[in-house]
């Protein structure tokens, strides 16, 4: 059932078992789920009722719209609101919309590799010697995911749960190249019925048209709570206007609630009402995969087989692959865990063909989300403030595993050119994965983190969050994948804290 907020009186009251705020694929992955074991879910979504993503562009820069500073001041400046009617070039960033960003993302998914989940020391500085940033290690392994990743990838309509170059090597009748000091690593790429969450088909009906609550129109204002509990969520629709003005005003109260609203809106929720922030951690760690969008990475002498390239583009000797499902397949060059673990260094993608730089920012707690001085014109609640920052360690992993990719093409007869880390850095841009702002630690160590290892809010006894933001660190995998495991092993932990069970 779908529902518009403006058709809820101002001051009704909802009830429901489980409330979960945002329909991306964190929040619809979670519903859905959660709706399979019979618990009663409402899910709300901020967007009007739009056709199109697009259309919701207007409303999207009056309510994401905020500061962005740090390297976004140079780099990035219309971050919180890109895409915006009239954007011609660049990145895009995130949506407002029924669906999320699920409406026009790639579908590129990989787990993340059991090295993200370790604690890592930074690099030295070559020139002074000092101790650089690393990273943190997550309260789980990568173990503890191993079977909801498979889920996961069932419920995506993946070809495989098994991402190994070997694998796709058999699939393709191809070769895996042998790259000294670094891992052949595979994508699969979703097929394009199955990319948006709103409207793709969940075993034979929509996240809509199932058992699940749906409200579009409804933003959370608020999370009302007191002593460790949320009590209720404080929700308004807007109006018919081209600007939208608050229409109505009601409240939601649940047993469990889960914040899913993208890792910016997440961190800017829990801001807004005061929640989960007792160790002044929440809107910290803000990390991407900086992204180069030119090609940067130029192979100017071939050092690979036909069959080796024929692995690394996803074809067959008669063409491109793609499956019943129109999954497609490609292969990365990602440092190796030994050499990223010996160098300190974060991971990142070289393209057998050369390409753009994209890599796992290192994890910093001056990176941060904070609240504006201003105000949003249709809620009149503050803004967001966003710090892009990196660290010296951002540095030292372009330069090491540049050097270390132009010896291992050099070792196969081939060769490699690539620009300096200045002309890199002033072309790195977010392109669409935030992640880190509520993230995770150990139920043990609060202090560290925004949520515990079942991404509950250390501080309060029925609000979780899904999504990316809960990432201790980035990894090199693009994130979705990830955010959707994450969601389905959330609901088996909703289940059974609300004594059911969710099957698969
Ligand atoms: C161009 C592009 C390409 C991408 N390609 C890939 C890819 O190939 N692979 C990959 O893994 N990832 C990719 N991504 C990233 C991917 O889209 C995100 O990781 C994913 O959508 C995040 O899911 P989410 O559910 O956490 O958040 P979102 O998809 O951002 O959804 C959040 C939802 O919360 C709603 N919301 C926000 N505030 C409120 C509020 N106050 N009240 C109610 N609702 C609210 C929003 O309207 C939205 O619907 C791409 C992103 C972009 C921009």
């Amino acid at each position: 059932m779908i529902r518009n907020g403006r058709d809820i009186a101002t001051g009704s009251k909802l009830s429901t078992q489980v409330c979960i705020v945002g329909s991306g694929p964190a929040g619809i992955t979670a519903a859905w789920e959660l709706q399979k074991a019979g618990i009663k879910v409402i899910l709300i979504e901020g967007s009007r009722e739009y056709a199109n993503y697009r259309d919701s562009w207007p409303d999207k820069s009056l309510l994401y719209n905020g500061v962005a500073d740090g390297l976004f001041a140079t780099n990035e400046p219309k971050f919180l609101i890109r895409p915006f009617p009239g954007q011609t070039y660049g990145a895009w960033e995130r949506e407002r919309f029924y669906g999320g960003t699920s409406t026009h993302w790639g579908g590129q998914s990989r787990p993340l590799d059991p090295i993200t989940f370790e604690k890592r020391p930074g690099p030295v500085d070559p020139n002074t010697g000092e101790q650089l940033p690393g990273f943190p290690g997550w309260p789980i392994k990568r173990q503890d995911l191993d079977s909801y990743y498979s889920r996961a990838a069932r419920l995506c309509k993946l070809h495989s749960d098994n991402f190994s170059a070997d694998y796709w090597a058999s699939v393709l009748k191809a070769d895996v190249p042998d790259l000294d000091g670094f891992s052949t690593e595979m994508y699969q790429f979703i097929g394009g019925d199955y990319l948006n969450f709103a409207t793709r088909d969940f075993d034979g009906t929509t996240i809509g048209d199932s058992d699940v609550d749906v409200i579009l129109n409804a933003s959370l204002l608020t999370i009302e709570h007191q002593q460790g509990s949320v009590s209720k969520l404080q929700v308004a629709s807007m109006n018919t206007d081209t600007c939208p003005q608050k229409a109505t005003e009601f409240t939601i109260e649940a047993d469990v609630y889960v914040l899913a609203c993208g890792a910016v809106a997440n961190a800017r929720q829990l801001l807004l009402s005061n929640a989960g922030n007792e160790h002044d951690n929440v809107g910290r760690y803000f990390m991407c995969h900086p992204l180069v969008q030119n090609h940067v990475i130029n192979i100017t002498r071939n050092y690979l087989t036909y069959d080796q390239s024929r692995l690394m583009d996803g074809n067959t000797t008669s063409g491109h692959w793609r499956d019943n499902n129109g999954v497609t397949v490609q292969g990365r060059f990602i440092p190796n865990a030994e050499q990223a673990t010996k160098r300190g260094i974060g991971r990142c993608w070289f393209w057998a063909g050369g390409g753009n730089y994209y890599y796992e920012m290192t994890p910093n707690a001056d990176s941060r989300i904070t609240l504006a001085d201003t105000n949003d014109p249709v809620f009149g609640q503050p803004q967001t403030h966003i710090d892009w920052q990196l660290t010296p360690t951002d540095e030292q992993t372009y330069n090491q595993a540049t050097s270390l990719f132009k010896a291992a093409v050099n070792q196969l007869g081939g060769d490699v050119s690539y620009p300096d880390w200045n002309s890199i850095n002033s072309q790195l841009v977010v392109n669409g994965h935030h992640i880190g702002t509520t993230r995770m630690s150990s139920a043990s160590e609060p202090e560290k983190g925004v949520v515990d290892e079942n991404l509950k809010v250390h501080s309060l006894d029925n609000l979780y969050v899904a999504g990316s933001s809960v990432f201790s660190s980035a990894g090199i995998s693009n994130p979705t994948f990830t955010i959707i495991t994450l969601s389905i092993r959330l609901a088996d932990r909703i289940s059974q804290v609300l004594g059911n069970r969710v099957g698969d």
